[in-house]
Formats: C-alpha cells, sequence, structure tokens
C-alpha cells in the first residue's frame, strides 16, 4: 500500500514521539516499561493505515500492540486515529520502519504473537523471499517470540496463502486452525483490516490461519 506522498507527514509523525517511536531500538528490552505494565505483546507486522492494530488496541485494553508499517504517507493514517481518538490509545504505539529489522527492536521473548495481514503476495517465483511467509522471515520472528509463540496471518490472496502453509508447514510449525472463508462464518472476535473490507465488499473469500512455533 503506498499512499499518495504526503509531505506533512513527516512533520507530524515527529510532533508525536510518544505514539510513532522515532528510535525504537532504544526501547528493546524495555517495552514493558514504556507502556507501564506487564501486559503481553502482539505486533502486525506490515499495518497499513492501521485499521486493524487500532482496532485491536481498543477491543483488548489487557494487550499491548505495535504497528510496524515502512511509509509515512501510509502510517500517517493510523497515527491520526489515535490523535481522533478521546483519551488516545495508550497500549498502542506505531514504528515507522522495516519489519526485517525486528531484531533491533526487541529481545527473544518479548512479543506474544505475530500478525501479518494481507502482506504484499510477491506473485513472482523470483521474489519469493520478500513473500513475509517466506523462511528467513519465518526464522526472524522466532527470534522475537517465546516458545510455542504464535503467528496469525489473514490474506484474500490463493497463492499467497497456499504458498504460506507450505512454507511454515516445512518449517515445522503447527497449523492451528485455518479457514478457506473467514466471512463464511466470520467470529465475532474478527477486527477488519482496510484490505479486508475491500476484498470481502468484492465478494472475496478472506484466508486465514493460526500458527505456533513447536520451539
Ligand atoms: N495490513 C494492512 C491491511 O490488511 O489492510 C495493509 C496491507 S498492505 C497490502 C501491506 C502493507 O505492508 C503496506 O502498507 C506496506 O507498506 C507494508 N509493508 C510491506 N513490507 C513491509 C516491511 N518489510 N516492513 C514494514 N511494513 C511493510
Amino acid at each position: 500500500m503506498r499512499a499518495r506522498y504526503k509531505p506533512w507527514a513527516a512533520e507530524l509523525i515527529e510532533a508525536h514521539p510518544g505514539i510513532v517511536i522515532p528510535e525504537p531500538e532504544k526501547l528493546k528490552g524495555r517495552w514493558q516499561e514504556e507502556f507501564g505494565n506487564a501486559n503481553p505483546l502482539h505486533i502486525e507486522a506490515g499495518s497499513g493505515k492501521g485499521r486493524f492494530i487500532t482496532g485491536m488496541a481498543q477491543a483488548n485494553p489487557d494487550i499491548n500492540y505495535i504497528g510496524i508499517e515502512l511509509f509515512d504517507s501510509v502510517i500517517i493514517t493510523a497515527l491520526q486515529t489515535v490523535l481522533e481518538t478521546e483519551g488516545g490509545i495508550p497500549n498502542l504505539r506505531l514504528l515507522r520502519v522495516n519489519a526485517q529489522e525486528m531484531e533491533s527492536f526487541f529481545e527473544k521473548n518479548e512479543v506474544d504473537r505475530m500478525y501479518l495481514n494481507f502482506s504484499d503476495p510477491w506473485p513472482k517465483t523470483r521474489h519469493a523471499k520478500r513473500r513475509l511467509t517466506h523462511e528467513s522471515f519465518l526464522s526472524l520472528y522466532e527470534t522475537v517470540l517465546p516458545k510455542n509463540g504464535e503467528i496469525h496471518f489473514k490474506t484474500d490472496n490463493r497463492g499467497l496463502f497456499e504458498y504460506s502453509l507450505t512454507s511454515i508447514s516445512d518449517y515445522g510449525m503447527l497449523l492451528k486452525d485455518v479457514s478457506l472463508d473467514l466471512h463464511a462464518n466470520e467470529p465475532e472476535w474478527n477486527i477488519m483490516t482496510e484490505y479486508e473490507e475491500k476484498f470481502m465488499k468484492k465478494g472475496q473469500p478472506i484466508y486465514r490461519m493460526e500458527a505456533q512455533y513447536n520451539s
């Protein structure tokens, strides 16, 4: 998702260092201190405009959330949601960074769950290494998650879903819950992402899985 270039975005982000954390590496191993509690930490890699992560944080005040997004022009919408929410969203922080660098921001065991929603599919075989469910990423996530940590993944893209099922099971992870049409019987706890709403309205099935590391 690449929103139109917004020259004012960087300025607004800089004006709110308590929400979009400017130097997250300084908080590595200290996120509980940052949130002021010992609640679990759930993160989303590629959080886009933040509909999912802001909704989850509001629905689950006893869990801390971090949304990771590459682009100023996109993350700015999540920041605006926080600013427009009365009282803010105290259990949410945003990082405008590359999720590939997450080892610099989190210690082992510091993250309790990872969300991947509508990750870029990179359909060409030669780009498979860029898919966020490639084994190199699964290995990266394992460095910040605890033993038996979980990844929760949703997508509209059948090719990416099939690739991910194989990649995740080849990695030795346990597939706990797999749905080929999440909205056929939408769980009451489901919080939609921007992309999810768009594809659901077009009548496309949404695929979802929960996967757990076995070490
Ligand atoms: N999760 C949102 C949703 O479901 O509506 C956005 C989906 S969009 C297709 C994928 C997002 O992931 C884009 O906003 C993109 O900038 C971001 N992204 C892709 N690779 C990333 C990376 N390595 N680190 C952080 N964000 C990334």
